[in-house]
């Protein structure tokens, strides 16, 4: 039932009264390195966090046999973390709502040079409206958000009327594990809220994601017999080259996915990095460059898979030099299918009755090209999954920043989406 005015009012002035401390939080978040295997410190804080809220706690390890066993399994390498998951349970006197996930992750993505940075990558500096810093807006902001949001019901003394678990995860920015634990570990509910960046609008549709090393290998002569010697380097660039032209072909082939038929470039592959060769003056003998690339929403990771592995194999048979030395394709991180959030769901017009309160304007949903936990509760849980959350700067690049007032609003939204969602009653004692 959609909330009175007087209680709309009443939450939307709650959230603001608690910013500050809001603010505050986000940046001590922020103003941690949470690169991916070194989340343990932040997680702690999350839990000690959750806990001093007197939320029931649950922390535990990802399963890597089941996570591989599992069909949305991504795959584990050597730089996997182990940090742990954290979930903090509300749990009400009467369930007489529909039950809740609020979920985000803390790893951050490499910050890149730090003499590129205006300040110091986890500064957690504010500037006027924007905070900055590695992970401010991916989405340390969210992580917060889901906290404060139901901060801010008990500030005007209610709780959800439903059980509420805040997902706390891990491996978002390379597997998308932390997720699928929460899923193995047998968490579920009515519905899912996940604060990402997303600039105030749902997110419709979400590609897959994979993650792969090319590894190529050469004969290393002196330079001065180059001629003699194969350069692995070199073989790089041409099977890069070759990529590329995968990458037109599915980019080409828009017109047969719903929601992406209007996009400019809706796949996108990525050389993300590139190794090889140990001296100026030493044909190279080996090169491995890791790519990324997107697959459209349907599209089963295994099927991608084989099509890259395949072609790359047919290129190198027709490679003069790769033919006798052909590269090993190794699948090393994100395995991900897409999905699309299904028009009519009773949450996404919860959602959007909250958004036009809180913003003032309809809900907007778009398409977007980046992998997103979502899946894993719009896959396998097969629930409801919104994706929605503040308005944010250079997310992944240099000087990445969140807009304050933006996260004010989000939270405004999610603190009336969880008010009718789980239905609310007065706080326990
Ligand atoms: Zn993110």
């Amino acid at each position: 039932m959609a909330l009175d005015a007087d209680l709309r009012k009443r939450i939307v002035q709650a959230v603001t009264d608690g910013f500050d401390d809001q603010v505050a939080f986000t940046q001590e978040l922020v103003r941690m390195p949470s690169l991916r295997g070194h989340e343990h410190p932040v997680q702690d804080l999350l839990h000690r966090m959750l806990q001093s809220r007197g939320y029931a706690m649950d922390r535990f390890a990802m399963d890597r046999e089941a996570i591989a066993a599992h069909p949305g399994g991504s795959k584990i390498s050597d730089a996997h973390s182990n940090a742990p998951i954290v979930v903090g349970i509300h749990r009400p006197r009467n369930e007489t709502g529909r039950s809740l996930i609020l979920q985000s992750h803390l790893d951050v993505v490499p910050e890149g040079l730090h003499d590129m940075w205006s300040d110091p990558p986890f500064s957690g500096k504010i500037d006027g409206d924007w905070m900055y810093g590695r992970g401010a807006g991916d989405m340390k902001a969210g992580a917060a958000a889901n906290i404060y949001a139901l901060d801010a019901l008990r500030r005007i003394g209610l709780q959800p009327a439903a059980t509420v678990y805040i997902q706390s995860v891990v491996e978002e920015e390379s597997t998308g594990n932390g997720a699928l634990q929460t899923f193995l570990q047998g968490y579920t509910a009515d519905a899912v809220f996940i604060p990402e960046p997303e600039e105030e609008m749902l997110v419709r549709a979400n590609v897959g994601v994979l993650w792969f090393q090319v590894q190529l290998r050469g004969v290393p002569v002196h330079v001065r017999e180059m001629g003699e010697g194969a350069n692995a380097i070199d073989a790089a660039t041409r099977v890069a080259d070759e990529l590329r032209k995968l990458e037109a072909e599915w980019n080409a082939d828009k017109g047969n996915h719903r929601h992406f038929e209007d996009l400019d470039h809706p796949i996108n592959l990525n050389i993300g990095k590139i190794e090889g060769g140990d001296w100026a003056s030493s044909v190279p003998s080996w090169c491995n460059i890791d790519c990324r690339v997107s697959i459209y929403p349907g599209r089963s990771a295994d099927d991608a898979a084989r099509e890259i592995t395949d072609r790359i194999a047919a290129f190198a048979a027709s490679d003069g030099f790769l033919a006798n030395n052909p590269p090993k394709v190794v699948f090393n991180g994100f395995y991900a299918e897409g999905y699309v959030l299904e028009e009519g769901s009773d949450a996404e017009a919860v959602l959007g009755r909250a958004h036009e309160a809180a913003i003032g304007a309809p809900l907007k949903s778009f398409m977007t090209g980046s992998y997103l936990d979502t899946r894993v509760y719009a896959l396998y849980n097969q629930i409801p999954a919104l994706c929605y959350g503040p308005k944010s700067r250079n997310i992944h690049g240099i000087d990445e920043s969140v807009s304050l007032s933006s996260v004010q609003k989000i939270t405004q939204t999610m603190a009336l989406f969880i008010a009718e969602w789980c239905g609310t009653e007065p706080v326990d004692d």
